[in-house]
């Protein structure tokens, strides 16, 4: 979520079923000093583990005067089969185990607190679900893996800067009618080969593999609060950053939300799929707010524990969605450590994207990062480095992008290249580097060298930060577009008025070719290599499909721009010059030419830098609507890009000398 977002965000959650009735009412009344004492758990059996012969259940509620069990047959069964008083255990838990495995059966937790008996809930570590969570699932995981599970894995890459990232909404990627996916909108969308589009064009997954994409990063599919599950044929659509169950699917992209298993399995169908065709799975993780406060689970398990407070007792805001958590208690970081832990186990997931990281503390973001790396070296972390609203975590704590040097096993956006490139996020008309806006080259360089230390950068001329805040360029996620705000697309049209769709395509290239050919990592929002819009609408959280779906007949009519992604992904991942991973490689191998003419930037790229077969690789940006001559040195040079075009194994061949760059194109040569 884009902190511009956040005022709007607020609606969003209230119009979850959960919020409407419920008003903050909750005031705090412990004090840090009493929450931070209590005992803590950190065990991976909490609330619910099952055995050979007996199922067992363990809360975690410290302050709790009493804890019980209910168990109920199926979801729907008006009452429990079985109530069961449970007993206090060791660190705040409270314990009880029953005869059998409980396969098939329900339960909720009910938490008796200041002599109240608090409303039921499935708890905090509820993996599989009813519909729409209200109650938790005792099911078998064994049985929720697809064949080969055991042996399935994602990509092996040695570096972040090795992945190229690929940022896509189930619905967007598979619901309009082009897709020519059967099961439009589901999980089970990824699984399906051979769609086509009406024009015989390569869609869904057969598409990300002609795109050459490493990884795709999933918007929130966790349980969420948003869609009413239980009336999937009202198309509701939303983002899903309003989590109710961290640990168990959303029931709104399986077949059937109805029976618990059915989302475990297809979204594993999912990841298995796209682990077949050599993607990677990356999930975006929300656990700096919950879409309720009152009545969210964190709440009715532990009163109190999980969130952060101002003085007076209220909810604090920091996510601008009503609460915000306390990761700064040991546990809720346990919690946040063992659930994205428990998705890299039973789900196979290769990456986590942490939004509103900020609202983290950095010492969870270095657990996190250090833990998953146990589990699988290939694992990364990224995340958005800022807040949404003040918090009382202290700024030297938080997980922001300017303290990242204190985490470095941890990536963060790069706003810096996204507003310099294609102009703020929150003024539509502003333009930037690509669209002929002067006065953003020092900040592109910024993004060139990824944030990092360089001798001829000069941070003090940065629009946005003022210091080369990351250690490596393996900290640096570059981007300009994501769900947030206006697609690429949108922004060129509102920010150049009277353009035709050709000259937007034009700086559409450009735009990307500095964030692809940049040091740092490349992430891409779905649909933009097809030149996908959304009618203008900057936040379509809550938006409805005829906003947010792919138009697939766009890739016959944009086939140009395809293309074009297609050989900057392929010119990325076949030369390593571009994929450098620490800042003393980056001043020493990348030069910038003195270039004084505004929206003109030229650089090599020296020394076969990171192993690259290249000695030299030249790359010239021309972002004015000027032709602009450079001087290239004598020598035998392959040309990659220029006016427009690009081929990752040259387009000809030049000499060099003085070389007219054309307008709004990105020159690239390079020689051996
Ligand atoms: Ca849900």
């Amino acid at each position: 979520m884009n902190k511009s977002i956040a005022a709007i965000c607020f609606t969003a959650m209230v119009s979850g079923s959960l919020m409407i009735s419920v008003p903050s009412v909750f005031a705090n009344t412990e004090s840090d000093a009493v929450l931070n004492a209590l005992p803590s758990y950190n065990g991976n059996d909490l609330e619910l583990s099952v055995e050979a012969d007996r199922t067992n259940f363990k809360l975690w509620s410290p302050q709790a005067e009493a804890v019980k069990v209910n168990i109920y047959d199926s979801n729907n069964s008006p009452v429990p089969s079985q109530v069961i008083d449970m007993v206090k255990g060791e660190n705040g838990t409270w314990n009880c185990s029953v005869p059998g495995q409980l396969y098939g059966k329900f339960y909720t937790f009910q938490v008796n607190h200041n002599n109240k008996w608090l409303n039921e809930t499935p708890g905090v570590w509820a993996k599989a679900v009813g519909v729409n969570g209200h109650r938790a699932a005792i099911i078998d995981f064994d049985k929720t893996n697809p064949v080969g599970w055991d042996s399935d894995k994602g990509p092996e890459i040695k570096n972040i800067t090795d992945a190229v990232i690929y940022e896509m909404h189930h619905r967007d990627f598979s619901m309009h009618p082009s897709s020519g996916v059967v099961n439009k909108g589901k999980f089970l969308a990824l699984t399906e080969d051979n769609t086509r589009s009406a024009f015989g064009d390569a869609t869904g997954i057969d598409h990300l593999k002609e795109l050459g994409i490493t990884h795709v990063h999933i918007l929130p599919s966790y349980d969420y609060s948003s869609v009413d599950e239980s009336n999937l044929p009202a198309n509701q659509y939303n983002w899903g950053y309003d989590p109710v169950n961290y640990n168990a699917p959303e029931g709104s992209y399986s077949t059937n939300p109805m029976i618990p298993e059915v989302r475990v399995k297809e979204m594993k169908q999912m990841i298995k799929a796209l682990h077949d065709a050599g993607i990677g799975v990356v999930m975006d993780v929300v656990y700096n707010h919950t879409a309720a406060n009152d009545d969210s689970n964190f709440s009715l398990t532990a009163p109190g524990y999980y969130y952060r407070y101002r003085p007076d007792g209220t909810y604090s805001d920091a996510s601008g969605c009503g609460n915000e958590t306390a990761s700064d208690r040991e546990q809720m970081q346990n919690f946040i450590v063992n659930s994205v832990k428990y998705w890299a186990d039973e789900y196979h997931i290769d990456g986590f994207r942490f939004d509103l990281m900020a609202i983290h503390d950095m010492e969870t973001m270095n657990r996190v990062a250090r833990e998953l790396k146990e589990i699988n070296p290939s694992i990364f972390v990224y995340g958005e480095g800022w807040t949404a609203g003040d918090s009382p975590l202290p700024v030297e704590r938080r997980a922001l992008k300017e303290n990242v040097s204190g985490m470095p096993g941890v990536a963060v956006f790069s706003d810096d290249i996204r507003d310099a490139v294609k102009g703020h996020y929150s003024n539509a008309a502003d333009r930037g580097f690509a669209t002929g806006k002067p006065g953003n080259e020092e900040t592109i360089k910024i993004g060139i060298v990824a944030s990092t230390a360089h001798p001829q950068v000069d941070y003090a001329k940065g629009n946005n930060s003022k210091f080369p805040y990351a250690l490596s360029p393996t900290q640096i996620i570059n981007y300009v577009s994501c769900h947030d705000d206006l697609t690429l697309t949108d922004k060129l049209a509102k920010s150049m008025p009277g353009s035709t769709e050709e000259q937007r395509q034009r700086a559409a290239k450009l735009a990307q070719t500095i964030v692809f050919t940049s040091q740092g990592t490349p992430f891409m929002f779905a649909g933009e290599e097809l030149f996908r819009d959304k009618k203008g609408v900057h936040n379509s959280y809550k938006s409805p499909d005829s906003i947010n779906a792919i138009d697939w007949n766009l890739k016959h009519k944009n086939e140009d721009l395809f293309k074009y992604y297609q050989e900057l992904i392929k010119l990325r991942k076949n030369h390593p010059a571009f994929r450098m991973t620490s800042s003393e490689e980056v001043a020493k191998n990348i030069r910038f030419d003195n270039s004084k003419e505004p929206n003109l930037i030229s650089y090599s790229i020296l020394n076969n830098a990171n192993g690259d077969e290249w000695k030299e690789i030249k790359i010239i940006f021309n972002g004015s609507d000027e032709t602009r001559t450079v001087k290239i040195p004598k020598g035998n040079w392959s040309i990659i890009a220029e006016d427009g075009k690009i081929n990752a194994t040259g387009l000809g061949e030049t000499t060099g000398g003085n070389i007219e760059i054309a307008p709004v194109s990105a020159y690239i040569v390079a020689r051996k």
